[in-house]
């Protein structure tokens, strides 16, 4: 039997999951100029699978246009590989889809840069692998570090392959559950590495006959799986983000923008907790944020200012980040990450400050559609897209909930269990 090289190029959509097209590898130079056809409803295809609601109907044609830098191809030592692009969702004439994540990304990169800053971010994702056995007693333990095998020096060497740079790989709290962290990046680059990272995960699990599962929680009460995000500003080559002599470390420049961040934390949940099961994991006593609050190094908090390590070879000044802790791979990393970065540039806009430390903190929403409520009803959200998008965004993500209605908890773990 013989075989032919092919590439597929897609596009991580609303729900976060890689859609798109195969084309052969001999075509590139044409692809790579033409792209390749797709449809508006395509976007709101649900992660279980339907297409539940949609304004765009059967008509129209868009074009996914796979990006360079963000090629994928990794050889496996069985003769497979994993050889993708990722891309961004164009009109036939070229221009920007108005619901492409990837563009929104793209805006509030731009937004950002209206006010003389960029922002590196780094993504941590955890995850639970199904190839080792269920184990109590093995958090973190060199026993259950061990027991994955090759799960983790493969998935390394995957990322490495893919032009990533991957950090460190780990057991986590979790008996199967581990977590893998990329190096931080410029933000589309960090967005693009958080997709890479999931579906390498998902690739590497798959040849060795097991499942990388993403979810943010496979039963209730279990353990919570988070993707959490950690931000730091820039002005060219500078850090910006501290000041060791001000509340939390953070500097006069970045206060407003970590405090925008906080102001719109509701509404920015709908894209980065997008799923039903997101909120199972937004409960207390599971070291995952109930409140709309900034820590230091507190692990219970929404935005958690990370430590500095004196004794690195980078100075505090490039090491100081603060990470978000309100997101699961349920969601769409450009649109989690655009969604942040849009309401920092808001705080800006604003000069907001941030709470007194130790003042209270008001509750993160307490379920997917309180969420979407603020969402739909933030002033500010409604210049991040247009008025199309935002209106199928949410129905779209209404349609996800009516499809799980009458299911119990556990039911709806097991939905998403199944396609993350
Ligand atoms: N698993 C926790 C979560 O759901 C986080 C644990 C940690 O701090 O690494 O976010
Ligand atoms: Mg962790």
């Amino acid at each position: 039997m013989q075989r032919e090289d092919l590439v597929f190029a897609g596009y991580c959509d609303w729900s976060g999951l890689v859609r798109g097209k195969a084309f052969p590898v001999a075509d590139t130079e044409a692809r790579l100029a033409k792209g390749m056809g797709l449809t508006h409803s395509n976007i709101m295809m649900s992660c279980f699978g339907p297409i539940y609601t949609t304004p765009f109907g059967t008509v129209g044609d868009l074009i996914i246009w796979p990006d360079p830098h963000a090629h994928v191809a990794v050889p496996f030592d069985d003769g497979t590989a994993e050889r993708f692009y990722l891309g961004d969702v164009q009109n036939t004439d070229g221009t920007p889809w108005e619901c492409c994540p990837r563009d929104f990304l793209k805006r509030a990169i731009a937004a950002l840069a209206g006010h003389g800053l960029s922002l590196r971010a780094s993504f941590e994702q955890e995850l639970v692998y199904t190839g080792v056995e269920d184990r109590p007693g093995s958090s973190y333990a060199l026993d259950a570090y061990r027991r994955q095998g090759g799960f983790g020096e493969a998935l390394i060497a995957a990322l490495n392959a893919a032009g990533r740079t991957p950090d460190s790989f780990l057991p986590e709290y979790g008996s199967r559950q581990f977590e893998v962290t990329i190096v931080h990046e410029p933000a589309l680059m960090a967005a693009d590495g958080a997709v890479v990272l999931r579906e390498l995960a998902r690739g590497v699990a798959w040849r060795l006959g097991h499942r990388a599962i993403l979810a943010p929680m496979i039963e209730p009460g279990g353990i919570g799986s988070g993707t959490h995000i950690h931000m730091s500003l820039w002005e060219g080559s500078k850090p910006m983000t501290h000041d060791p002599a001000r509340p939390y470390g953070v500097s006069a420049r970045a206060e407003p923008f970590f405090a925008g961040i906080l102001a719109h934390i509701a509404a920015i949940s709908a894209f980065s907790a997008a799923a039903v099961a997101s909120y199972f994991r937004l409960t207390p006593n599971r070291w995952a944020p109930v409140r709309a609050d900034l820590g230091v190094q507190d692990r219970g908090s929404a935005l958690r200012v990370a430590p500095i390590f004196a004794t690195a070879e980078t100075s505090p000044a490039e090491q100081f980040n603060v990470e978000f802790r309100v997101a699961d791979a349920c969601c769409c990393p450009y649109l989690a990450l655009g969604a942040l970065i849009q309401a920092g540039v808001d705080g800006l806009k604003r000069g907001l400050s941030l709470p007194a430390p130790g003042a209270a903190a008001p509750l993160l929403p307490r379920s997917l559609p309180e969420a979407l409520a603020a969402l739909a009803s933030d002033e500010a959200a409604k210049g991040w897209w247009s008025e199309t998008a935002m209106s199928a965004y949410l129905a779209f993500k209404k349609a996800e909930i009516a499809a799980l209605e009458g299911l119990d908890d556990a039911e709806i773990c097991a939905r998403y269990a199944a396609v993350y």
